[in-house]
Formats: C-alpha cells, sequence, structure tokens
C-alpha cells in the first residue's frame, strides 16, 4: 500500500452531469489546464460515446494535458471502450474508466441482467479495455447497495482481467462515514487478490457525508484515490469536493499520514473558473473557497486573530489562493501585467493573437472600468471563447429604451451561423424585452427555468454576470455572460445558453 492518495478529478465528467453544467469543448479544455496546473493525478475528462461532443472533448484534452492521466469513461461494452480509447488516443498518460451497475435493484429494473450476466460482462469488458491501454479502472455501479459476496466475486474476476484500479461508488448518497469505510476495508479483506490494484471511493453528497464518507473510505478502508470534483459540482447534492478532501488530509496530515500531487495554491481559482463557466454560484459559507471562509466578523475572533492567527485559524488563506486575488488591473497596465495575470489565474492562450484579442477586450473593459478584478478577467476570457466562430448565434450589439409608465422596447442584432439579424419586441422590462427579440427570430421554443444577475466583484460599478438556465425536449443547459450593463450581460448569456442546447442535441446521459 503507497502512503500516496490519488486525486481524481471528475468535474468534466460526473459534475457536468449536473443539469445546466454542460460545457463546451473550449471550456473543458481551459478548466482541464488548469486541475493540470492544479496537479490533480487523473482528469476524467468525459464520456467519450455519450455524443460526438463528449468525444471531441475528450480528445482535446487529452491531446493538450500532458502532466495528469486523461481518463475516459465507458459503459461496460466493447463499442463504448473502443470510442473512449480512440478519444484518448494522443494523451500522454490515459486510462479508461468502465462501469456497470451491480446492486439487485440496477440489474433487475435497469440493466434487465441476472448476476451471472453482470459477471461475465465485467470481465469481459476490462479484458478487451486492458488490450487497449495498461491503466483501467473498474466501477460497480451502485457499489454500495450491492451484495457482499457477488461484489466480492466480481472484484476478484476483473482484478484477475487486470483493472489497476477498483472504485467503489456510493452512486446515490446513501453511505454513513463509518458504515462506508468498513464495507471498503471488507471488500480488500475479502477479495483475495485485492493487493493487485488500487481502491478508490466516489461518494455523492446527498446526505451532505460525501466528504465524510470519502476520508472514511480511506482512513477505515484503505482507499488510495478519491474521486471528486471542484466545488462538489454534480448532479443532485452534488460530489465529493475536491478543495475539501485536499484541505482535510493536508491539514489533518497528522491523522490521515498521506502525500497529495496536489498544489493547493490554484484551489481558489479553480473554484472560481469553474463556478463561472457553469453559473453554478459557490455559497459563501462554503469550507476552502466561499467569500466567507476565511473571513473572522466577529470582534473576539477579529482580536484573537490579530494576535496570533492560530488561535481561530486552522488554515491559511493564501495556501489556497486568497493572497494572489487582491492584486487589482487597471486601464494603465499593460500587456505583460495582463498576459502575467492570466498565468496566475490558470488561464493559458493557445497563441499571441489569442492574447492581444483578449488585451484588446481588456483595455476596451478598463476604459469603461476603473478597476478590473480577477473575476473581470475570468468572465472576459470565457466570453472571448463564447464569441467563437462556428457558434450558431453570436452578439452583436443591443440597444433599449424603457421609461417609467412605459412599456420598455429593444432591439438586438446577433448572428445566425454568421449572418446578421435583429430582432425586435418589448416586453416587462428591458430585459424581459432582449430575450424576447432574440427569441422573435430563433423560436427555440426552450423554457427559462432560471434567471440570475450577480455583480462580479461587489459594487454598482462591476460588470453583471447573468446565468440564464434553459430547458428544452429534456435538456437543461446554463448560459452565462457578463458586460457592464447588465441587459448585454444578459443577452449574452440568453445566446450563449442556446449554443448549448445546439451542441448537446445528441448526448446520452448516464451515471457512475
Ligand atoms: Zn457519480
Amino acid at each position: 500500500m503507497t502512503d500516496k492518495l490519488i486525486i481524481f478529478d471528475t468535474t468534466l465528467r460526473d459534475g457536468e452531469q449536473s443539469p445546466g453544467a454542460s460545457m463546451t469543448k473550449d471550456e473543458k479544455l481551459r478548466i482541464a489546464r488548469l486541475l493540470e496546473r492544479l496537479k490533480v493525478d487523473v482528469i476524467e475528462a468525459g464520456f467519450p460515446a455519450s455524443s460526438n461532443g463528449d468525444f471531441e472533448a475528450v480528445r482535446l484534452v487529452a491531446n493538450a494535458i500532458k502532466d495528469s492521466t486523461v481518463c475516459g469513461l465507458s459503459r461496460a461494452n466493447d463499442r463504448d471502450i473502443s470510442r473512449a480509447a480512440e478519444a484518448l488516443k494522443g494523451a500522454a498518460s490515459s486510462r479508461i474508466h468502465t462501469f456497470i451497475a451491480t446492486s439487485p435493484l440496477h440489474m433487475e429494473k435497469k440493466l434487465r441482467m441476472s448476476p451471472d450476466e453482470v459477471f461475465e460482462q465485467a470481465k469481459l469488458a476490462v479484458r478487451f479495455a486492458r488490450n487497449l491501454v495498461g491503466d483501467v479502472e473498474f466501477s460497480p455501479e451502485d457499489g454500495y447497495r450491492s451484495d457482499m459476496d457477488f461484489l466480492c466475486r466480481v472484484i476478484e474476476a476483473v482484478i484477475a482481467e487486470g483493472a489497476t484500479t477498483i472504485n467503489v461508488p456510493d452512486t446515490v448518497g446513501y453511505a454513513i462515514p463509518e458504515l462506508y469505510g468498513t464495507f471498503i476495508k471488507t471488500l480488500r479483506e475479502r477479495v483475495p487478490n485485492s493487493d493487485k490494484a488500487i481502491w478508490s471511493v466516489h461518494c455523492h453528497n446527498d446526505l451532505g457525508m460525501a466528504v465524510a464518507n470519502s476520508l472514511a473510505g480511506v482512513k477505515i478502508g484503505g482507499a488510495r484515490q478519491v474521486e471528486c470534483t471542484i466545488n462538489g459540482l454534480g448532479e443532485r447534492a452534488g460530489n465529493c469536493s475536491l478543495e475539501e478532501i485536499v484541505m482535510a488530509v493536508k491539514t489533518r496530515r497528522d491523522y490521515f499520514g498521506l502525500d497529495m500531487g496536489i498544489d493547493a495554491q490554484h484551489l481558489l481559482a479553480a473554484s472560481r473558473m469553474v463556478s463561472q463557466t457553469t453559473g453554478f454560484v459557490v455559497q459563501p459559507n462554503k469550507a476552502v473557497v466561499g467569500a466567507n471562509a476565511f473571513a473572522h466578523a466577529s470582534g473576539i475572533h477579529q482580536d484573537g486573530v490579530l494576535k496570533a492567527r492560530d488561535t481561530y485559524e486552522i488554515m491559511r488563506a493564501e495556501d489556497v489562493g486568497w493572497s494572489h486575488n487582491k492584486i487589482v488591473l487597471g486601464k494603465l497596465s499593460g500587456r505583460n501585467a495582463f498576459k502575467q495575470r492570466l498565468v496566475e489565474l490558470g488561464v493559458t492562450m493557445e497563441s499571441e493573437a489569442d492574447i492581444n484579442t483578449a488585451f484588446a477586450r481588456f483595455k476596451e473593459l478598463a476604459d469603461r472600468k476603473s478597476e478590473i478584478f480577477d473575476e473581470d478577467i475570468l468572465a472576459l476570457v470565457s466570453d472571448e471563447e463564447g464569441s467563437n466562430v462556428g457558434e450558431q448565434f453570436g452578439f452583436v450589439s443591443l440597444s433599449q429604451h424603457s421609461e417609467t409608465g412605459e412599456r420598455p422596447q429593444a432591439r438586438v442584432v446577433f448572428t445566425v451561423q454568421g449572418k446578421e439579424v435583429t430582432g425586435e419586441s418589448d416586453g416587462n422590462g428591458p430585459v424581459d424585452a432582449s430575450l424576447k427579440a432574440i427569441e422573435s427570430h430563433v423560436r427555440s421554443g426552450a423554457e427559462m427555468v432560471l434567471y440570475s444577475v450577480n455583480a462580479i466583484s461587489g459594487s454598482t460599478e462591476s460588470q453583471g454576470e447573468v446565468t440564464v438556465r434553459l430547458q428544452n425536449a429534456g435538456r437543461v443547459v446554463n448560459g452565462v455572460g457578463a458586460d457592464p450593463d447588465i441587459v448585454v450581460a444578459s443577452a449574452k448569456a440568453y445566446l450563449s445558453a442556446l449554443n448549448k442546447l445546439q451542441s448537446q442535441a445528441d448526448k446520452v446521459v448516464a451515471q457512475g
């Protein structure tokens, strides 16, 4: 048993499955690059067989990432596995993660397969995958609610076929720390060849215990890989949160005695990028990365921290990236300062031309707004990628008129497959009128399930960041837009959501 804890990030796969959190391939690549800087051991980049878009995203990430293993998910069949292997071909280090459900409920109701059939399929899938790559992870889906004897039989067989990591998911978030830890421990004791594989935990947060369960799986069960996501992003109540696991194991090294490769200084940047990309806002009291995580408001605490910081602080804010965010750029900041800031924020730009375009937009923004915060820069960069050529819809300009006692009117110019069109409409407010102006042309039929405005850096001078969540034909997507003018930000967010609805049209959804 090694004393290193492997951090397996699944923000781009399990996290993305959260309704509305779908990301474009460029967004995935940007997050993957930051995960690499964070020194995550394994990046699960997607589920290549689920859609052409996901295949492309995994391929893009596999080709770009050098320091982390890139992993692709697949169901336990040859077609899915071949597709994953194909997408991962360009990776410096690759892993195939294959899964099949093993709980009585899932086998009977979902797969309609007998336990013997599941057993055979698991074996064949791992054998097939091992012929394609050397690093194969197997997950018995809904593992925690599976029959112990059957699970031992399946795991023993897949290890014999060459599975190098065995991941035991609590797919539905039903586990309790002590019980889950003991469950992993029992499996490791009972499976004869258990020492031939690394054991992994994958917990969901339905009862708020994903982090606690994962830590118990490590401490009691002896697992040496944790699967987690930035900000705990994921379906329902989410996955185990990466920043919490990492800081728990680091802060209580006295108890866990484990090493990790993670560079925690980038945790905050990763949190912000994921939140900004998906539109899933981080609550202020969120551990490690929430706005209040290191704020000592009460007088007694403040006094204590001023006298000696460890009276109330168990972690240092700067160790997870907080202090870096104080620096502000402005109108007079040069291209180098801007470029340096991008690097610190974990944003990698492909070419000098891309940096020049982003810098031009930065200057434009600096003319309208005296202080530019990190959040502004991230918003600017994601906006930049959102306006990629080849997207169905793009924002051009907007004008609107509103006056007390009069019904607001808006006129929006935007592109549809590169061709400019103009939509006009009235509405209950300027935002409503603008979005209706877009709809008057597009006629998407999508239903809006969420609209929110957030001041990026806290004052009225700041940019407004708008999130629009649209639902259509069973798909849910989020669009995010930023601008000092919240009506413009709203139109951008709406167009970005429409683009995502288009690109998600063929996606199959899977668990794991
Ligand atoms: Zn999961």
